[in-house]
């Protein structure tokens, strides 16, 4: 039996009512979280998205037909109930908001009966995530997972209010565009009343903001949501929201400048937390030798120490030929864990292999000063000091070392100095620790396509500097680009963008594409250059991401209302789904077996 709401209005959710209450009568609505009959008296538990709220049920106060339906509240029933607010009567609850009060109920009206749910409502489900997600509507009722997407509202607000002070328009771009080849996978929209013909759904708003700037809208955001089909990973989805902007007449530091302290403001008013400005900066290049990551982690040290000079002479063959090769050797100092059981080197080196590496060299330092490694036999007392020397190393010390080419042994010691700190505790979620990335490298070779690809993407500007390298030394050009890393998580990125036509034609040159396929791609926003175009620059970033580290989750799935599971697939709709042989046939499409 479920009741109307005639007649009925709610006057607060259920923690807003308090003990400035006491003696009043209130109107509440929600769920039922539990409901215990102590014969005579029956406590009901009523949760809404503000909290949970006691009421206590008397015959003598609400009459026979009201606690007869008391008694048939079950968890999850809706409910409304109405009474008088009163200084509990039993002990305080202290984990409660509402804990020092109860409401006596004068009357009662189920509003909607539920079956028994499949897992319980409670904070830090120990459910499996596969269940909670195919009844994630139940799921979303979880407190925890309501306070992330109340954060997450707030954030867009705070956002939003924030940019349009600083004069920022908030402009939608289309999300049925044209496909682009140059990054990430797209994802397809077939045309009905184009057959063979496809829309893409963008991977950013990428080029239409930039003709934004074009058409002299000067500061624009959007809060748009992107598609990339990427292969699976761990914590990706598929559609991902990101705070996107772009502005005209600036340069790198103005595009950093009103960033910080859009970050400072998000940061203060959802976290408490006092952002220092400006916010640290560090070149690609430097991250790279000092953390072999361009998303480094400031929560904590273990800095990559390159001892290739040091070694370059010892008889160590694993470093022989990574130097032989033009490659390097580069250690990390793990304070204090000389002492690490053997087993629990060997996973190191283990995990070490994940990322590449042949193998991993260690050195343990003895309290005596004397050393266990697997490989001092092949060094010379002198040589092992020095290396010691070189790393900072002192007794009680564990040092791990990687030879091979940079590529590798940054990938392999910047993970391992990840996993340390992991397994060291080392990483505090409420610490926040900012930090711009800049001049990236404009390309990077793909031995995948056998040639360069834009790191960034094709609009990136190079710096002015570098340009005179890009027909002899391509890979050598940086550029005027940045990312945002907050505790070692990519938040967001940008660039200054080329304005100019001979630098982007030259761009898609060495990019590979011929003027004609440049043109056929690009061929509107090459077009709205010969119309005079401001210098501009901007960045976006992340939000899910942004979110998820605010509320300190530890998967994006957490701060999205509905997200997607590895494979891509929704659990609770059961998408992506085969449609009916009549709309693949209005579409023109056919679809194979696959072979
Ligand atoms: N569109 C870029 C991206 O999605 C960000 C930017 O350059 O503004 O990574």
């Amino acid at each position: 039996m479920a009741e109307s709401m005639v007649g009925l209005k709610r006057s607060h959710r259920c923690t807003e009512v308090s003990e400035a209450n006491i003696g009043s009568e209130v109107t509440v609505m929600g769920w039922v979280q539990k409901s215990r009959n102590k014969g005579g008296i029956i406590f009901v538990d009523l949760r809404d998205r503000s909290g949970i709220l006691q009421i206590i049920f008397e015959e003598s106060d609400c009459g026979t037909e009201s606690f007869q339906k008391a008694e048939k509240l079950r968890s999850e029933f809706v409910a409304a109930v109405t009474g008088i607010v009163e200084k509990r009567s039993g002990a305080a609850n202290e984990n409660l908001k509402t804990g020092t009060i109860e409401v006596r109920a004068k009357s009662l009206r189920i509003l909607s009966e539920s079956e028994v749910p499949p897992f319980p409502i409670e904070e830090n489900s120990k459910t499996k995530e596969e269940l909670r997600l195919k009844y994630r509507f139940l799921d979303l009722r979880r407190p925890d997972i309501q306070k992330n997407l109340m954060i997450r509202s707030r954030v867009a607000t705070l956002t939003r209010a924030f940019l349009a002070e600083e004069g920022f328009l908030e402009i939608e771009t289309p999300t049925l565009i044209k496909s682009t080849p140059e990054g990430a996978r797209d994802y397809l929209v077939p045309s009905r009343v184009h057959p063979g013909s496809f829309y893409a759904l963008p991977q950013s708003p990428q080029l239409f903001k930039q003709l934004l700037m074009c058409s002299g809208y000067d500061r624009y955001f959007q809060l748009a949501r992107c598609y990339r089909d990427e292969d699976l990973r761990a914590d990706r989805q598929p559609e991902f929201t990101q705070i996107d902007m772009e502005l005209s007449f600036v340069d790198v530091d103005e595009v950093l400048e009103v960033n910080e302290r859009l970050l400072k403001k998000l940061f203060h008013d959802i976290c408490g937390y006092e952002l220092q400005l400006p916010i640290q900066r560090m070149t690609w290049r430097e991250a790279m030798e000092r953390y072999g990551s361009d998303k480094p982690d400031l929560r904590f040290g273990m800095e990559l120490h390159n001892v290739s000079d040091v070694v370059k002479t010892c008889e160590f063959v694993v470093f022989q030929n990574a130097l032989a090769n033009g490659g390097s050797v580069r250690g990390i100092n793990a304070e204090g864990q000389g002492a690490m059981p053997r087993k629990k080197i060997d996973a190191l080196v283990e995990f070490a292999k994940g990322f590449g590496a042949k193998g991993l060299a260690y050195l343990a330092i003895q309290p005596d000063g004397s050393f266990k490694s697997s490989f001092a036999k092949f060094m010379k007392e002198e040589e092992l000091q020095a290396l010691v020397a070189a790393m900072g190393g002192k007794p009680g010390d564990l040092l791990l070392f990687a030879a091979d080419k940079d590529k590798v042994v940054f990938d392999v010691l910047g993970n391992l100095r990840l996993e340390l700190a992991r397994q060291l505790d080392l990483l505090k979620k409420d610490d926040f620790k900012f930090l711009w990335v800049t001049e990236f490298p404009l390309l990077e070779y793909s031995e995948e396509e056998n040639r360069y690809v834009a790191m960034h993407h094709p609009f990136t500007m190079p710096m002015d500097e570098d340009w005179h390298l890009i027909d002899t030394n391509p890979g050598a050009v940086r550029a005027k680009a940045y990312d945002i890393v907050l505790n070692g998580v990519e938040m967001g990125g940008g660039s200054v963008r080329i304005h100019q036509s001979d630098i982007q034609s030259k761009m898609f040159e060495v990019l590979g594409f011929t003027k004609e396929k440049a043109q056929e791609q690009f061929g509107f926003l090459l077009n709205a250059f010969k119309y005079g175009v401001p210098p501009h620059a901007g960045l976006a970033y992340g939000m899910d991401r942004m979110v998820m580290l605010m509320v300190g989750a530890d998967s994006i799935r957490d701060v999205i209302a509905f997200p997607k599971v590895k494979d891509a697939s929704c659990l609770m709709t059961e998408a992506p789904a085969p449609v009916d042989e009549k709309q693949l046939e209005e579409l023109g499409i056919a679809v194979c077996e696959e072979k």
